[in-house]
């Protein structure tokens, strides 16, 4: 089944990193609904503590909202990768916002393999080179994604994805992309 899902969302930098409450729950949960999105993705940087507490308290007031777990880590180069923990246990990676494409030369690496590549995230699309980030998906077999990367709540869903969680799963788990030794 295909869900709406934003996959890369920073609610505790939206809340000014308010500590996890069901008041902070209902307004995550308000903007989700607003957008009229099934659930997001709360990556927040370095740390995925945030989202795992948070996933618990929108389970109390919403449970039928999908919280999918996750945190923002930094590569060696200072590319961004987004770590989605999936609820079989899968873990599914993508390369946020990419700012460059040739690693080649770079000793390119990235903690394990990426399944996905962001195309559309507002907070970067002055250097978002989509037509060579459409062409390097297609060459490396990328799932491309549309994201928000919301720092305000009411960011929260300006993009999403149509996409099917047991997909993801199934990515995660075999491992395809893109790993150091293809670029
Ligand atoms: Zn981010």
């Amino acid at each position: 089944m295909k869900l709406k899902l934003d996959l890369h969302t920073h609610c505790w930098e939206a809340t000014r990193y308010a500590p996890p409450s069901l008041d902070i729950a209902r307004r995550i949960v308000n903007q989700i609904k607003e957008k009229g999105l099934d659930g997001i993705a709360i990556t927040e940087h370095h740390s995925s503590k945030y989202s795992y507490t948070m996933k618990e308290l929108i389970a109390q007031v919403a449970p039928e909202v999908i919280i999918i777990p996750g945190q923002e880590i930094d590569g060696p180069w200072k590319e961004q990768v987004v770590e989605l923990f999936l609820p079989d246990g899968a873990t599914f990676r993508f390369w946020a916002h990419p700012f460059r494409l040739d690693y080649t030369d770079l000793n390119y690496h990235i903690r394990g393999p990426v399944q996905g590549i962001e195309i559309d995230n507002p907070m970067h699309t002055w250097h978002l080179d989509r037509p060579a980030i459409r062409a390097y998906a297609e060459k490396h077999n990328l799932l491309l994604l549309s994201d928000s990367d919301a720092h305000y709540v009411e960011d929260i869903g300006r993009f999403h994805n149509e996409i099917d969680l047991a997909e993801l799963s199934r990515l995660g788990r075999n491992g395809n992309g893109l790993k150091s030794q293809d670029v």
